[in-house]
């Protein structure tokens, strides 16, 4: 058979991107074929408001920007690629008192906790210590840790639902909600196993390296990482919707940065029946509700600290977060949701005119929503920044549907690659050891629905990279 290709990507998020890359890097010859006009998936940016204010569409902060090992890899600076750090990673305020800050420092943040001061240095300081060996051994499909005791300290805390280990950690309010406010970027309700998980990991990343967002936009990022690809001779289509291999030009290996419904019908032919019965019993987790703000200025703030942070975490204490988290996890739409609120324009005056500002916010749904959330949304801004709606000059709402329309790997609004549980973490999509690959050792699977997950690292992409490299090189060998 006659190859055009080593290797062709079927789809150009930061995964697919991230995949390229590293095969490109090894001396094979690449092609990646995107559907959108425009690269990115869920890390492109865009006027979705006002002319001159620049809204991340997906993704706005990078907390394993530096932490992850595929950036580690990439000469950030030599691309234009620039991270901005917030004064702090994330803000949290709470009614009738002072905002916690969740600082760069684990002491620091401490020093806003009260009585949990000690029992949250207790908790943090070593892992920060030892954070990096964490990430390494956590971002990537499950394999027999290098630091076995490490990995240990960290695995039994952070499979308990999160619940519980602010229970059994906490007393107070403030280190209870702080906890419920990182444990909530899992999606799911606070009372699920390795919901902690998250919570630790979030803080870690901050702690380490900052919650820091990308100059102009996350689309700059991608920009960067294409620009790497071109010069390791890599190609990229546009405007391709794949809907079967056998419409691509032939290649060794495909890597596929698709969700796993989307691989099983783009692969009926390449896959078995019973690999590709398993991917259907895929299962996707909640979706969410996102808003984008043009403002006339900053965000007022009842607490002015919270604008030394991008990231705001907007739903009060533990009690009112968990129950929003439930609710979701149960179906139904929280009358408070937590909302995760991004104000980049503070620290990155190039997205919007001079004096003028934008945000950016979400909150969780049901997978498949259709409910407008705005009103909630911005109740709850309203609640802890009075004035807030006199200051926006223009809004931009996605629902769940207008997620997927935008990427279809947002499918009904599930922005994390599936849903995170206990089995889905460690063998998403299918239980395969390693998990990127298929049955079929030409396709290999790429996206947010293989180990780490969701989140901006690449990682997804680099690891399943290396499974196809076996395959290239026994292809080469041959
Ligand atoms: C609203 C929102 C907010 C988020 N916030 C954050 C955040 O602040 N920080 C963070 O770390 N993460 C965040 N995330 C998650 C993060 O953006 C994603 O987990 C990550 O970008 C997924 O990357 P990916 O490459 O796996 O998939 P995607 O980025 O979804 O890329 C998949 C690509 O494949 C293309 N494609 C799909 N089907 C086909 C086909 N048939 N043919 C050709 N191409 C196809 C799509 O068009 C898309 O470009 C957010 C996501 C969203 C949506």
């Amino acid at each position: 058979m006659t190859y055009v290709h080593d290797a062709v990507v079927v789809g150009a998020g930061i995964n697919g991107l991230a995949a390229a890359i590293t095969v490109a890097q090894q001396g094979f010859s690449v092609q990646v074929v995107e559907a959108a006009d425009e690269l990115g998936g869920a890390c492109r940016t865009a006027e979705l408001t006002l002319p001159g204010y620049r809204h991340d569409v997906g993704a706005a902060v990078i907390p394993f920007g530096a932490v992850s090992p595929f950036f580690g890899e990439f000469d950030a600076a030599r691309y234009g690629l620039e991270f901005l750090h917030p004064l702090v990673p994330a803000a949290h305020p709470l009614d009738g008192e002072e905002a916690i800050l969740f600082e760069r420092s684990v002491t620091d943040t401490a020093a806003g906790l009260g009585d949990d001061a000690s029992a949250y240095r207790r908790l943090f300081t070593p892992l920060a210590a030892h954070a990096q060996p964490l990430f390494d051994q956590f971002l990537g499909p499950i394999r027999p840790p290098r630091h076995p005791l490490l990995v240990a300290g960290f695995g039994i805390p952070a499979l308990l639902p999160a619940a519980a280990l602010a229970r059994a950690s906490f007393r107070g309010n403030r280190a209870r909600a702080l906890f419920a406010g990182l444990a909530a970027h899992s999606t799911r309700s606070l009372s699920r196993p390795a919901t902690s998980s998250v919570a630790l990991m979030m803080a870690m990343t901050g702690h380490v390296a900052g919650w820091p967002i990308v100059r102009g936009g996350t689309a700059n990022l991608i920009t960067a990482l294409a620009a790497r690809l071109a010069d390791l001779g890599g190609t990229v289509e546009t405007g391709r919707s794949v809907a079967s291999l056998n419409e691509l030009p032939a290649a060794r290996v495909y890597l596929l940065d698709l969700m796993p419904r989307d691989v099983e019908r783009i692969c009926s032919d390449a896959l078995p029946s019973r690999y590709r019965r398993r991917l259907r019993r895929y299962r996707l987790g909640p979706g969410v509700f996102k808003l984008d703000w043009a403002l006339h200025g900053p965000i007022p703030w009842k607490d002015p600290r919270c604008a030394r942070a991008a990231t705001v975490h907007l739903g009060g204490g533990f009690d009112e977060i968990a129950a929003s988290e439930a609710a979701v996890a149960g179906g139904r739409h929280a009358d408070r949701p937590f909302v995760l609120l991004v104000q980049p324009s503070l620290f990155d005056p190039s997205r919007a005119p001079e004096g003028r500002h934008t945000a950016w916010a979400y909150c969780h749904v049901p997978n498949g929503s259709l409910v407008d959330m705005t009103a909630r949304i911005e109740a709850q801004v309203e609640r802890f920044a009075p004035g807030f709606r006199e200051v926006v000059a223009g809004r931009h709402a996605m629902d769940t549907s207008a997620l997927e329309a935008s990427d279809p790997n947002l499918a009904g609004g599930d922005i994390n690659g599936g849903m995170f549980s206990l089995t889905q973490f460690f063998l998403r999509p299918a239980p395969r050891i390693p998990p990127y690959t298929t049955p079929n050792p030409r396709v290999v699977i790429c996206s947010a629905a293989t180990p780490p997950g969701g989140g901006v690292h690449g990682m997804c992409g680099w690891w399943a990279a290396q499974s196809a490299l076996r395959t290239l090189r026994a292809s080469r060998a041959r």
